[in-house]
């Protein structure tokens, strides 16, 4: 106990300093502007919440991996794990809202003990999009996750994977040795219950993120290239690629401050801020719940501890009449999201 009270202050340290350190520096000194100022220019400030559309639950931090970008700084170490009543909250709040899309992410989310039981239940209440964030490796890293193709298109989940590049050089450096090889493994056997096939309904696509302090490139034609080399090279399909931004938060922040590349990557995301991905930021129509019930704008808040704008704090607490215009808190990570096509977790937002 007297430990985990430790950890979590650290934790909270940690996001304490984060946060001095994107509000310090380069924009306390005047040379970039603000992420409030720049929006404050197209008099998209403050950002307000609108209807809830995707509810993005984090079901605990354990991952059995420890990748170099994790912006949730998952691990086998992480012992957050969502328990089945903080889940049975957040059923009772996806049968009340319109929320079209379910999005269950970690950490490695299957490995939550409770995991298949929260699958089952949230999968008969008949949500358009069920989205299940996995890593892969997890499908092939014990006998007792091998059948999850099977469990996924029983429950006709949308499955979303990280994959760094179609090359075992790139994935490795950024994910672990060994990933690159698990994943195609783990792909194959997806593509085997007919995910990702051409014309199956079963949806299977691919994240792409940077593997160092650079922008994605254009997500069309890389998605052009991954489906090309997996085919070429490993007869494995995907649908569709989402190119996600780095935010310059938790690991990679860290990265970016010990490989000294912060201020020149902060500088490339304000020089390539566009405002028309504004209006589109995945936080004007996501709520995110963390692995205890909190609930936060996006993923990245809630990795900054920093909570939501509004009474209704935690999921036992929802309520939509205090949720739905809540004026969104914003730093200047935020500028991960607006910078060329935007960046969302289902990709580009333009
Ligand atoms: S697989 Fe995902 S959650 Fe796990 S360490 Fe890597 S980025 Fe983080
Ligand atoms: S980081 Fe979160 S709060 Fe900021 S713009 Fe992106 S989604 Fe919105």
């Amino acid at each position: 106990m007297i430990k985990s009270l430790h950890k979590r202050e650290s934790e909270l340290a940690n996001s304490k300093r984060q946060l001095e350190i994107l509000s310090n520096g380069i924009f306390q000194k005047g040379a970039l502007p603000t992420f409030k100022e720049k929006i404050s220019e197209t008099n998209q400030f403050p950002l307000k919440a609108k209807k809830l559309e995707i509810l993005q639950i984090n079901v605990g931090y354990m991952c059995n991996q420890v990748c170099s970008h994790c912006h949730v700084d998952a691990g086998p170490d992480r012992k957050e794990i969502m328990t089945r009543e903080t889940m049975q909250q957040c059923l009772d709040v996806i049968k009340t809202t319109g929320a079209h899309t379910l999005d269950l992410t970690g950490g490695a989310p299957e490995m939550n003990p409770d995991f298949r039981w929260f699958v089952e239940e949230a999968s008969k209440v008949g949500i358009k999009d069920f989205i299940v964030r996995s890593n892969l490796t997890i499908i092939t890293a014990n006998k007792k996750y091998h059948d999850l193709p099977e469990f996924f298109k029983k429950h006709n989940v949308h499955v979303v994977s990280s994959m760094p590049h179609w090359t075992k050089g790139k994935t490795d450096k950024q994910r672990g040795d060994g990933v690159f090889n698990a994943s195609i493994e783990a792909l194959k056997m997806l593509n085997a219950v007919g995910y990702g096939m051409p014309e199956s309904n079963l949806r299977l696509d691919l994240v792409y993120n940077p593997s160092g302090a650079f922008l994605p490139s254009n997500q069309k034609s890389m998605e052009k290239d991954f489906k090309k080399g997996l085919l070429e090279e490993f007869n494995v399909q995907f649908h569709n690629l989402f190119a996600i931004t780095n935010l310059p938060i938790s690991r990679f922040l860290d990265y970016l401050i010990a490989s000294e590349n912060y201020e020149d990557y902060m500088y490339n995301l304000v020089e390539a801020y566009n405002p028309s991905a504004v209006k589109n930021v995945m936080c004007t129509n996501t709520l995110s719940v963390s692995w205890n019930g909190f609930l936060y704008d996006c993923d990245f808040n809630q990795m900054l501890e920093l909570p939501v704008n509004s009474k209704a704090k935690h999921i036992s607490d929802y309520n939509e009449d205090l949720l739905e215009g809540r004026n969104i808190v914003i730093s200047q990570h935020c500028y991960g999201c607006t910078a060329g096509a935007g960046s969302s977790c289902q990709g580009s937002v333009i």
